[in-house]
């Protein structure tokens, strides 16, 4: 492919090792290469997403995700209810707060799902509540939340609230049907299940949600939906997008489309119960409780009298496998590994048998009755 002669101010030319490793001739982004790249990984998204709402694309992590979609749809003084299971279920309340949403927090504790029940109640009040905002999968403790059900619960409301959900660390690994939930919002980013560099937050909105970004009087410029729609009706982004990112996604979403999404979340299910499977056979106690346990990462409570940190780091030094600890109240009670996305169940058993390598020697360090050197 013959290369372009970029003379724009920026994006600029690539040296030609970086240009075969990232292609720049699509950097032009507001060239033809560019639309069609745009309209592949449009198509995709809707596809990941189970919707046919736009998905936009942000140049984010999620959590700028997160803030742009509660700007556009929500304004100061409005009410929102704030399903809080975790570390992520905070953040959502902190992001609203910050803009002046008039949030209630309904908390679940830690390794428990939220009992849609529960959610139903709380939203019979006399003021109504303008949204509900929840984790899909609470990455800090390995909980998946009922969606399908939080959903039903918010929709049985008389005047249903806008449903805003943080899918980052489950779109593309647990079933999200957007559309025939009724979720609508649905926010998550590109370095998780979709298998991409970080770099962009992915959006779909619904029309409800539209109509509320029409109304929202809250300031907004970079973020603003109504640019991006008007953007992409003609495939491209308002501002420079994190192109290389975009590659990126385009592949991963081939991915998963010759895959099957069924499939996809399929494997998902079979890895996280092999790594759950795995992890009790070395006597590890999970931390959630096993009905709500996520597909995407696998949280364990540490051994008594050993130290997470050295387990991490063991692992790391000495198998080049690198998992998480807790976050927040969690720190140095739980390990987290994460199965989603570019995993199959041979790269758990590596896992597995790489930390019943370190457990061994962990334990017999603090305890000689274990019979380890
Ligand atoms: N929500 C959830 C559920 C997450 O797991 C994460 C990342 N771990 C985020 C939000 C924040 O994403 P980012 O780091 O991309 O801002």
């Amino acid at each position: 492919m013959q290369r372009l002669n970029l003379r724009i101010p920026g994006p600029t030319p690539l040296p030609p090792v970086a240009y075969h490793l990232l292609r720049e001739r699509f950097q032009y982004f507001r060239g033809p290469e560019f639309a069609a790249l745009f309209e592949e990984i449009a198509d995709g998204l809707r596809y990941v997403f189970q919707t046919r709402n736009e998905v936009l694309v942000l140049t984010a992590s999620g959590t700028g995700g997160l803030e742009a979609a509660l700007a556009n749809v929500l304004s100061p003084g409005d009410r929102a209810l704030v399903v809080i299971t975790g570390v992520f279920g905070e953040r959502w309340l902190q992001i609203a707060r910050a803009y002046g949403v008039d949030a209630t927090p309904l908390r679940f504790p830690l390794g428990k799902d939220a009992d849609p029940e529960e959610v139903r109640r709380a939203l019979r009040t006399t003021v109504p509540y303008k949204a509900v905002l929840l984790t899909h999968n609470e990455t800090s403790t390995g909980v998946t939340n009922d969606l399908q059900a939080v959903a039903e619960a918010v929709r049985s409301v008389e005047e249903p609230p806008l449903l805003l959900v943080d899918a980052v660390s489950s779109l593309g690994a647990i079933d999200i049907r957007t559309d025939e939930w009724g979720c609508d919002v649905v926010v998550t980013a590109s370095q998780k299940a979709l298998m991409a560099p970080p770099g962009l937050a992915l959006i779909s909105v619904s029309p409800r949600a539209w109509e509320a970004v029409e109304m929202s009087r809250t300031p907004r410029f970079y973020w603003d939906f109504r640019r991006m729609r008007e953007y992409a009706a003609r495939q491209q982004t308002p501002f420079t997008p994190a192109v290389s990112t975009l590659f990126g996604l385009r592949e991963s979403l081939k991915r998963i489309r010759t895959e099957g999404l069924e499939e996809v979340l399929a494997r998902h299910r079979r890895v996280a119960e092999f790594t759950r499977r795995g992890v009790k056979s070395l006597g590890l106690r999970l931390f959630p409780d096993e009905s709500c346990a996520s597909n995407t990462v696998t949280a364990v409570r540490v051994p008594e009298g050993t130290d997470a940190d050295e387990i991490i780091r063991r692992l790391h030094d000495e198998h080049g496998i690198v998992i998480a600890g807790g976050q927040g109240p969690l720190r140095g009670k739980i390990l987290r590994v994460g199965h989603m996305g570019y995993v199959e169940e041979k790269d758990m058993r590596k896992v597995i048998k790489a930390l019943a390598l370190v457990l061994r020697k962990v334990t017999s360090s603090t305890d000689s009755g274990f019979g380890g050197s």
